[in-house]
């Protein structure tokens, strides 16, 4: 089918696991490629362009959305968490998804649910340090998805790194044939990762989040510049956060290998540097390879 063509088709809402099921079984039959793109929705352009990715890598893309409860902790924001189904599903058609499947909460997690993915040892750095239980939710609904949609190929975004290597392990470990595909992470004009949790800044508040960024490219220009103690890189870093937002929570600002996610003290090659920071209450995260 050309892109052409696969434009004009209408896009299919699945809402059921057993339609789901049916489809992707009928889409392999006809021997195609599927690509999913799993979201929480309140797309933005950096889902979609995960969505356009996933097109070129596949024949057939399979864009979800579900707001994973089983990965927010109990004093996180799920009931608030933002949603906008009706401006998703046309984002989603045109940026090139053939198929959006919808599943409710109660059919993914019914009354008597009672089996987990875990991954251990790269679960218990960073954000899963800071958030028990998160990458539990997040390897779970994962693979839950991987089973009812079977992909060959799966998009996730660079912007939640530690995310996508933990369902890198778990592929791995449990077997999926399935290509786990990352895409760098899309950023506002300033900077700033687009993330849905953006909007709950208020205008005035909104440009302290590009601290984050500001962070970042600091790590990045003294790396260029010869340094190598990630101790003097992270005060550094410290500082213009707190200079771009005075009120700024800093709850990691972390050096790790790229591949292990294990702690770096000197910078050499491979290195990610990733950090979580709360703006006016807003979590946010970001990361970037420095070396
Ligand atoms: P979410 O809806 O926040 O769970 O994100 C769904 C997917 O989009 C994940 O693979 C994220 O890493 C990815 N994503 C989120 N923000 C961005 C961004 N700014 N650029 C690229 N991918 C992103």
């Amino acid at each position: 089918m050309t892109a052409r063509n696969k434009k004009k088709q209408k896009i299919k809402i699945i809402r059921s696991i057993g339609g789901m099921q049916k489809l992707s079984r009928e889409i392999i039959a006809r021997g195609k490629k599927i690509g999913l793109v799993p979201t929480m929705g309140f797309l933005h352009e950096g889902h979609l362009s995960l969505i356009r990715r996933a097109s070129k890598k596949s024949d057939i893309v399979i864009t979800t959305i579900f707001v994973n409860p089983a990965q927010f902790g109990p004093n996180e924001d799920l009931d608030k968490y933002p949603r906008d189904e009706k401006g998703d599903i046309a984002k989603i058609a045109s940026a090139g998804s053939d198929i959006v499947f919808i599943p409710k909460a109660e059919d993914i997690y019914p009354k008597d649910f009672q089996t987990y993915v875990n991954t251990m040892e790269i679960t218990k750095t960073l954000e899963g340090k800071s958030r028990p239980n998160h990458f539990r939710g997040v390897t779970t609904i994962v693979a839950k998805l991987f089973n009812i949609t079977r992909p060959d190929i799966a998009v996730f975004g660079m912007k939640d790194y530690q995310q996508a290597a933990v369902i890198k392990q778990m592929t791995r470990d449990l077997g999926f044939p399935i290509k786990i595909d990352i895409a760098p992470t899309m950023r506002e004009s300033d900077g700033l990762a687009m993330s849905s949790r953006n909007k709950y800044f208020s205008e005035s508040q909104r440009w302290e989040a590009v601290a984050l960024f500001y962070a970042l490219r600091t790590a990045k220009e003294m790396i260029k510049a010869g340094e190598k103690s990630t101790a003097r890189i992270e005060k550094e870093m410290t500082a213009v956060i707190m200079a771009t937002c005075p009120k700024a929570k800093i709850e990691y600002i972390a050096f790790t290998d790229f591949s292990t996610l294990e702690p770096v003290n000197k910078i050499k090659s491979n290195v990610i540097c990733s950090l979580a920071v709360k703006i006016h209450k807003v979590r946010l995260i970001d990361n970037m390879k420095l070396a």
